[in-house]
């Protein structure tokens, strides 16, 4: 849930979702519409599939036990590097380093080298009797990671009361690096129709192909390359709308029509039995200024 997310966005849900989901028994046994529902309005929805998936191979395959070798870990749905290491030393107390974002930082800072510079596997490798001295590894492992969120922060790091301040070559350099995470931000321009009731219903539909939000619930929507003229539906407005790296440019078309193709169904901005995603949900609000 963390991914991408902050601790107080993530609070609420976590604690309704441990209520409801108390054993990897009780998570396996749900179903995806179920575990989408609850994570309905925390985004990155493909965690909640990996998480549902995963508890479902642990029971199948691991006999319930989360497995201690990194290889077979890495098999299941959504772990890579990162989430196996932080296991491994959460879990099983092992020497590990989880290397996110912020743990990437406070290395480079205090070696004064730029990330992408550094060979974070071959570094550890080299400097594992100096970097594991203490038994607690998985107290460890999350202390690095709070270092890095609350002490050598991305802007304005507290040095003046850091602890390492003596050996940090960033804290003692006349020549600081600076480290600039350039994220990768891809334009799409789309062509958005909904079907309309008068009861302020949009026809939405699980079958579309858009990668990123593929088989939730959205209208027809198609990837435009070109100005888009049809005298079937009515151009509402254009906006914009981000995914992750994606940036969206938007233009939203609309109809009011009872009868909608057989794949769709009636649904409002309020109270569906079913998961609606916050991108539909934006378009829910666009449509609702017609009335
Ligand atoms: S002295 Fe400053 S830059 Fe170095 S580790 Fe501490 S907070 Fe980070």
């Amino acid at each position: 849930m963390l991914q991408q997310t902050q601790v107080k966005t993530v609070v609420p849900f976590f604690n309704k979702f441990t209520k409801k989901f108390r054993t990897l028994n009780d998570l396996s046994k749900s179903s995806e519409k179920e575990i989408l529902k609850m994570w309905e309005g925390l985004g990155y929805y493909r965690r909640a599939r990996n998480l549902l998936a995963c508890s479902k191979l642990l029971i199948q395959n691991y006999n319930s036990i989360l497995p201690r070798s990194i290889i077979e870990i890495k098999k299941l749905p959504g772990v890579g590097d990162y989430t196996a290491n932080a296991l491994l030393g959460l879990v099983y107390n092992e020497p590990r380093i989880a290397l996110d974002g912020n743990v990437k930082r406070v290395f480079s800072r205090n070696l004064n080298i730029e990330e992408n510079k550094i060979n974070f596997d071959k570094f550890i490798k080299k400097n594992k009797k100096q970097l594991f001295v203490t038994r607690r590894n998985d107290d460890f492992v999350e202390a690095l990671m709070e270092f890095g969120a609350l002490i050598c922060k991305p802007k304005d790091p507290n040095c003046l009361t850091c602890c390492l301040k003596k050996t940090c070559k960033y804290f003692k350099s006349s020549k600081k690096i600076k480290n600039i995470r350039n994220k990768m931000i891809k334009n799409k321009n789309y062509d958005i129709f909904c079907y309309i009731n008068k009861k302020k219903q949009i026809a939405l539909t699980k079958s579309n192909q858009i990668s990123f939000l593929k088989n939730f619930n959205l209208p027809e929507i198609k990837e435009n390359k070109r100005s888009f003229k049809n005298q079937n539906w009515i151009f509402l407005k254009k906006y914009k709308n981000s995914i992750s790296n994606l940036k969206l440019n938007i233009n939203l078309y609309y109809k009011f029509s009872d009868k909608i193709p057989r794949a769709y169904s009636w649904y409002s901005l309020k109270n569906n039995r079913e998961f609606v995603p916050s991108f539909t949900k934006k378009i829910f609000r666009q449509v609702l200024t017609l009335f």
